[in-house]
């Protein structure tokens, strides 16, 4: 029998969490600001009154990369995701705010991430010219199995050192970047327009890039959630070649 209470046992997990939490993003934040250069305080009355050209100064603007008035607008998420990919993640520096949980005043609980049997396992080729194949039942079997192994004691090590009382700040350093953290990330268009550049593989992108899988689980699910809140400028990036205005 384990001494693990009940809310300490450890799961694993190969899926990432993506909520909405609040949000004030439309594509009308895109045309008031795009169109006070022209129309000064009646731009607000213009919005609604000829969709087209809605949709044609929206092109327009990221067409020309004119790119500020996609900053107009505010989204925050809820991430839940391993911290390699968070580490990923605050590499995105401009346009983003972030919170993440903390391990110097919480205890990290035991969350860790393992590949799905769907997650390409092997590597060929050379950098900058790799692709990913599906890795065979045997493979599959071998990582899941050492991570787990891994991870347990890894976060055994950490109990024994918090029941000793060792400060939670010292003994997470023995924890694996598998582990998982949360956090809300807040950003606008054009900084997620960016990542989504970045960190998803799409056949409509004019400038391919080749994200990690995991992180780009995250980015899938952040583009569902903005999609629907600006279809307009979410058509526009796809038709421009998903490069950020
Ligand atoms: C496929 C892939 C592989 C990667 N591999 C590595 C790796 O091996 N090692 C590694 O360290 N990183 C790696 N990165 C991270 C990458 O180098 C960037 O840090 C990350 O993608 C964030 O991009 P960004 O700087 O454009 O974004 P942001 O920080 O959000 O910046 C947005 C834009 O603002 C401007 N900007 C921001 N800061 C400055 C500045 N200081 N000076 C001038 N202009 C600025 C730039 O135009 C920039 O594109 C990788 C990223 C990807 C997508």
């Amino acid at each position: 029998m384990s001494d693990t209470p009940a809310d300490l046992k450890p799961a694993f997990r190969s899926d990432v969490t993506v909520e909405l939490v609040k949000h004030s993003a439309a594509d009308s934040d895109v045309l008031w600001a795009a169109r006070v250069s022209t129309a000064g305080e009646q731009s607000l009355d213009e919005l609604q009154k000829d969709p087209e050209r809605s949709k044609g100064l929206i092109n327009y603007l990221m067409r020309d990369r004119h790119g500020s008035p996609f900053e107009h607008n505010s989204m925050t998420f809820f991430i839940s995701a391993p911290i390699f990919v968070f580490r990923e993640f605050m590499r995105h520096r401009v346009g983003w705010s972030y919170n993440e949980e903390s391990g110097r005043y919480r205890e990290l609980q035991p969350v860790f991430y393992v590949p799905g049997a769907d997650r390409k396992l092997v590597q060929e080729g050379r950098p900058g010219k790799y692709v990913f194949v599906e890795g065979t039942e045997l493979q599959h079997k071998t990582a899941n199995a050492a991570m787990e192994e891994a991870y347990l004691q890894a976060y055994a090590k950490y109990q024994e050192m918090l029941a000793a009382g060792v400060a939670r700040e010292v003994a997470r350093a023995v924890l694996p970047v598998g582990l998982y953290s949360s956090m809300y990330a807040t950003c606008n268009a054009r900084s997620l327009m960016h990542f989504l550049g970045l960190r998803t593989q799409h056949e409509l992108a004019t400038v391919p890039s080749f994200p990690q899988r995991e992180i780009e689980m995250v980015g899938e699910k952040m583009e569902e959630h903005w999609a629907k809140l600006m279809p307009l400028t979410y058509a526009a990036f796809n038709k421009n070649g998903r490069v950020a205005p």
